[in-house]
């Protein structure tokens, strides 16, 4: 038997029509349309491609995409008064500026300047004590995709036992918190973890995000499982042709998929899940800047 696999690209698919069907309505029956601001720091090019694939579905699903690209060696200063601009632009109901920044910018302090309720990405502190707490706040995306994922493929996720594989503050520690508040019994795992393979194997729900290519053998996994890959790491593939390369995740899928009862693929697993999410978010932002009801 081999897992079910969660096809991310078409769940994905689904939560953005979903996103550009509450933004038809929000234009026809109130004259407003969403803008979700991009600002990106130097010419990193996989942040360029996210960039450039953010702004192209944000205009998909109809809503206003601004990007504002600063040169690498932009001065705190101006990059803190972007934000605050944006901050008080109207038209502007989320920002997401796109990490990780040059070394000699403050990313805390960046994030920090961010208007929470423009958050979208859910980094500031303020959303980060709101999720603790459990009320309503800007969730990250990309744990966010994985909870809809989970949700979407078990329905209640009360009681079991979930281990999260990393403990970063924009994958690992929110997505915890997620799991935490559909009642699992949550367990964050890290680099120093003790016996990390038997912590894994008492899981109902696995979530790597750990940034280790295909670190996760079948033999760490409880059969029936449900195992969600959020890694997205670069190999080199020759057999492909010189200089190829392609995607890998943080499990090993062709150990795992013998063994799990589910598992994401990568790519087309959590990552199309992550923008979908942003979008989701931005709709939702500018639902709660206007006191309109908030998509589900
Ligand atoms: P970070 O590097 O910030 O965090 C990695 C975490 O993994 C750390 O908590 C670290 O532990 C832990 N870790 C490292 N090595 C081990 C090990 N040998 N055993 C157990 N734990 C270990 O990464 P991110 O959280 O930002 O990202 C994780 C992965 O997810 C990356 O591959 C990234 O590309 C991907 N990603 C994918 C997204 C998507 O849209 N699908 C979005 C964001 C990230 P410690 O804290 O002790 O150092």
């Amino acid at each position: 038997m081999t897992a079910r696999i969660l096809d991310g690209k078409a769940f994905a698919a689904r939560v953005r029509g979903q996103v550009a069907e509450h933004v038809a309505r929000l234009k026809a029956d109130h004259g407003i349309t969403p803008g979700l601001a991009v600002v990106l720091v130097g010419e990193d090019p996989a942040s360029e491609v996210y960039v450039r694939s953010k702004g192209k579905m944000t205009v998909e699903v109809g809503m206003v995409s601004v990007e504002h690209k600063l040169a690498a060696s932009a001065a705190q200063a101006d990059l803190l008064a972007l934000i605050h601009r944006l901050n008080s632009d109207p038209a502007v109901h989320g920002i997401l500026v796109q990490l990780p920044l040059p070394d000699h910018l403050d990313e805390d302090l960046v994030i920090d300047a961010i208007d929470p309720a423009k958050d979208v990405d859910g980094f500031h502190i303020s959303n980060v004590g709101l999720l603790g707490t459990g009320q309503k706040s800007m969730v990250p995306c990309t744990p966010l995709g994985c909870l809809m994922m989970l949700r979407d493929y078990h329905g209640d996720l009360t009681g079991m036992d979930a281990v999260v594989i990393g403990r970063s503050n924009i994958v690992g520690k929110p997505m915890a918190q997620l799991l935490l508040g559909d009642s699992c019994t949550v367990t964050i795992a890290h680099s120093r973890t003790r016996n990390l393979p038997e912590v894994v194997r008492r899981a109902d729900i696995v979530v790597a995000a750990v940034g280790r290519p295909q670190m996760v053998p079948g033999d760490w996994i409880k059969p029936g499982a449900t195992v969600i890959d959020v890694g997205i790491n670069r190999m080199d593939a020759p057999e492909k042709g010189e200089g190829k390369t392609r995607l890998v995740g943080d499990v090993d899928f062709d150990s795992c998929v013998q063994v799990a009862g589910a598992i994401t693929p990568v790519p087309g697993g959590v990552g199309p899940m992550t923008i979908a999410c942003l979008l989701a978010n931005t709709v939702t932002a500018c639902c709660r800047a206007n006191g309109l009801a908030e998509p589900e």
